[in-house]
């Protein structure tokens, strides 16, 4: 079917953010590694910095490499405007720090990336800025939170590790009617599989380090949302400086080309493994938004377009099931990292959540013996196979 307004997205992933007439006629993007940018004439130079012209000044702030990158991801999340970071919890607590002032409340769930949880229970507090941890379920206990009256609403989903689903849209409109500014991390989900913006929220923002990149070799984050707010992100970013590298910039912007292919497979592979390991007879239980079984499956249904390559499931035989299944898998890294084209295993004990005391890892919800498994692109067969020969 031919395409008439947008391109898709895939259409996007390859040209958005690129010209055709770049340096030189260059058909990929130069890796522009100048921290400073010249000029000839000092009205023009001041025209530059001031942001009356376009122009680069210097790399902390712009740069021609880091801006390609920005842009692919502004046009695939359908935002006003972008900025990107060093990491994603970078770009997490930029946005936290710029938004929140002391006295301040944020509404927010249990099941957030361990490091964003990290900075709500050690960080925020010290600057007086009162969190409130809801079960991330809960949509009524989340929506009697933000009724009480919050600067920001900060949302996950899926969530890491036990892929719950958050309804984006019911909250959203729950956090506008008290002036909240909604937050989305959509790092597990990616712009191919959802957008946070279109669903109601405010900001959404990326761990670029995990599918965007996709091949697990450069760290990176980014926001994106109106003109407004990614602004006052840009400026806090600015100052403090944990810019994107320029060289991590054009590693995200190679890997970004194949993010629908990616996905696509990784959809695929994934709901099938799910499948697999659901009737698998040492299996306890497997979470996965795109299974039936998925408490949330019907949310996951409506603002989902796929239900993304990560999954996590328990063993019945425990911490120990899990001790000598892991080092078993041959096409697995064991590792802490998600979102590459390998597949990557590990508890979460060791990974998402290793900032956490097993306390805190018990109050989350997250069960010591769980597996969280990102799936490859692997053949889905031979991953189905590896599966089975490693099980008990
Ligand atoms: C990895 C991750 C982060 C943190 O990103 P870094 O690039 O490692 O700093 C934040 N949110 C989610 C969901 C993640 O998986």
């Amino acid at each position: 079917m031919p395409n008439q307004g947008q391109p898709g997205s895939g259409t996007q992933a390859v040209w958005a953010g690129e010209g055709k007439n770049g340096w030189w006629g260059a058909t990929q993007v130069p890796v522009v590694h100048s921290v400073a940018f010249g000029y000839t004439d000092v009205d023009v130079w001041q025209d530059a910095a001031l942001g009356r012209i376009p122009g680069h000044i210097y790399s902390r702030n712009t740069n021609p490499t880091v801006f390609a990158f920005e842009e692919k991801v502004r046009l695939m999340e359908g935002a006003e405007a972008s900025t990107s970071f060093a990491s994603g919890m970078a770009a997490i607590s930029n946005i936290l720090f710029t938004l929140l002032s002391p006295g301040d409340r944020i509404v927010s769930v249990k099941d957030t990336y361990g490091g964003t949880n990290k900075l709500f229970q050690e960080f925020l507090p010290r600057f007086q800025i009162k969190v409130e941890l809801c079960d991330t379920a809960d949509h009524e206990k989340i929506e009697a939170a933000i009724a009480k009256g919050c600067q920001v609403l900060y949302l996950e989903t899926p969530t890491n590790p036990t892929l719950k689903v958050i309804d984006i849209a019911r909250l959203a409109k729950a956090a506008h009617q008290v002036g909240a500014i909604v937050v989305a991390d959509n790092t597990f989900a990616t712009p191919i599989n959802q957008n946070p913006l279109a669903l109601g929220a405010d900001l959404v923002l990326h761990s670029a380090t995990k599918y965007l990149g996709g091949h697990a070799d450069a760290l990176g984050g980014i926001v994106c949302g109106s003109k407004e707010l990614v602004a006052r992100i840009y400026h806090y970013r600015e100052i403090t400086g944990a810019a994107l590298d320029p060289m991590a910039a054009y590693l995200l912007l190679r890997g970004m080309k194949t993010l629908h292919l990616r996905i696509r497979q990784q959809n695929e592979s994934a709901m099938r493994i799910a499948q697999f390991l659901a009737t698998h007879p040492q299996v306890s239980h497997v979470f996965y938004p795109g299974l039936d079984s998925h408490p949330h499956h019907e949310v996951a249904r409506r603002q989902m377009r796929g239900f993304g390559g990560m999954l996590s499931f328990m063993l019945k035989g425990g911490f120990n099931a899990v001790r000598t299944f892991l080092p078993r898998l041959r096409y697995a890294h064991l590792a802490a990292n998600l979102g590459a084209v390998e597949t990557i295993a590990g508890p979460p004990v060791t990974t998402s959540h290793v900032e956490c005391t097993p306390e805190e890892r018990a109050a989350m919800g997250i069960p010591e013996g769980l597996i969280r498994y990102s799936v490859g692109i692997e053949d889905t067969e031979d991953l189905i196979a590896d599966l089975q020969q490693a099980l008990p």
